[in-house]
Parts: structure tokens; C-alpha cells; sequence
């Protein structure tokens, strides 16, 4: 498929970001998050990062010379695709992790609007010589390693209190920290040369087009399809 990013401006800024400033910036999109101070907020973005880290050296030197599929393969996770629709509310769907059996879903159409937007001299750039597929299922390989281990999930280390009477505290965990954690498991793993956030940056515009193409196809009635192509600037 040809490219669609051609502007990539936006790139400066993502490679002057160090790997925590861009998990602080995805921190920011828990809903909980903000309830941690500063210095809360720091030691939980550099306790995932170094968490992801860590796994992916472990199953490296276990598995080396294995691509993400292979180890996937060797730890006895299914890795399938999907023709499903990628979409489900406002989540644009890559792939999944699923425990029960465990495995590993790739969902095609998800990965081929980021194959389309991040293709020829940016893929080299972003990916290194790494493909999406990989970084996607490196990135559930992460989630797999978390499961089937030891330990508080990275997700539940850092707690911040919801609220509390007396002595009784309601606390939750930060549901993010484990995406960092993900980011910077699949980016060690493959020696990527950025935390795989900046994918989500890199496939934004040809998502929304996407999105837009299948909110006019879902559009039952003729008028509402009119009224959608005028509102998506879609060709009909
Ligand atoms: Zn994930």
C-alpha cells in the first residue's frame, strides 16, 4: 500500500521526547492518574518502563534468535488473525490478548491503516526493521508474561485512593501503566527506536479517514449516508 503520511512534522517532537516523557504523556489519559502527585506520577512511569524492559530481556535471553511470533509460538499462545471490524466505540483495535485459552488475536484491518500510514523511509524510522505485526505481538507477549506470573501487576503497584471514611480507604490502580509497560517491553524486544506510542501518533490521520469511511458505511438510510458523506468529506 502506498503511504499517507507525508507530513511528518510531528515526528521532531516525539524523538526530542525521552521514553518517560512519553509515558507521562500517556499516563495523563488515565482517568485515575492525576489523583498521584508529580513525584508519584514519575516513579510509576519509570518503575513500568523499567518493568517492560526487564521481562523483555528475560525472554530474549530465553528465546534468542525468536521473532515475537516464535516466542508467542514457544510459550504455547495461538496467534490468529481477524477480519472483525477494528472499531468498537472510540477504540481502534491492533490486537488482544486474551488469557482463557491463551492467545493472541491480530486484527487485520486494524494493523493495515497503521501499515498504511507508517511504510517506506518512516517505517525504517519508527520500526527499525521490525514490522507492526511484531511490535503488536510483542506487545501482547508482555501482557501474557504479566499473567501468567508472580507478583502485583504493574497496574495495581501504584494505587491512588478513590476516597475514604474513617479509617476504610477505596483505592484503584492505573490501568495505563501496563500499556507503558507493553511499549517498552515490545521496544526493547525488538530494538525499536521509540516507545511503539509514537505508532498511535503515526496512524491517527489515516485511522480517522477510516473511521469516518466506516461510520458512512454503517449509515443505514440513503439521506443519513448524504448527510455522512458532506460531514466526512468522503467520496462517494
Ligand atoms: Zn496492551
Amino acid at each position: 500500500m502506498a503511504g499517507a503520511v507525508t507530513d511528518v512534522s510531528w515526528l521532531t517532537g516525539i524523538e526530542r521526547a525521552s521514553p518517560q516523557a512519553l509515558g507521562l504523556a500517556m499516563l495523563a489519559t488515565d482517568p485515575h492518574a492525576w489523583r498521584l502527585d508529580r513525584s508519584a506520577q514519575l516513579a510509576a512511569v519509570s518503575d513500568a518502563l523499567a518493568d517492560g524492559a526487564t521481562t523483555a530481556r528475560n525472554l530474549h535471553d530465553r528465546f534468542a534468535g525468536l521473532r515475537p511470533r516464535g516466542i508467542a509460538l514457544e510459550l504455547g499462545l495461538a496467534v490468529e488473525a481477524t477480519d472483525d471490524d477494528p472499531l468498537v466505540g472510540s477504540i481502534w483495535r491492533f490486537a488482544e490478548y486474551r488469557p482463557r485459552p491463551p492467545s493472541i488475536k491480530l486484527y487485520d484491518r486494524g494493523l493495515a491503516a497503521l501499515e498504511y500510514a507508517v511504510c517506506g523511509s518512516l517505517a525504517k524510522r519508527l520500526l527499525g526493521s521490525a514490522t507492526p505485526q511484531d511490535v503488536f505481538i510483542a506487545h501482547e507477549l508482555y501482557h501474557h508474561a504479566e499473567a501468567i506470573r508472580t507478583g502485583v501487576p504493574i497496574a495495581r503497584r501504584h494505587q491512588t485512593t478513590l476516597f475514604r471514611i474513617g479509617s476504610w480507604h477505596w483505592q484503584t490502580g492505573i490501568a495505563v501503566l501496563a500499556e507503558i509497560a507493553a511499549g517498552a517491553f515490545a521496544q526493547s524486544l525488538l530494538d525499536l527506536p521509540y516507545h511503539p506510542r509514537v505508532l498511535d501518533f503515526a496512524a491517527l490521520d489515516a485511522i480517522s479517514k477510516l473511521r469516518h469511511r466506516l461510520d458512512y458505511d454503517r449509515t443505514p438510510t440513503r439521506e443519513g449516508r448524504s448527510e455522512a458523506r458532506k460531514e466526512n468529506n468522503i467520496a462517494k
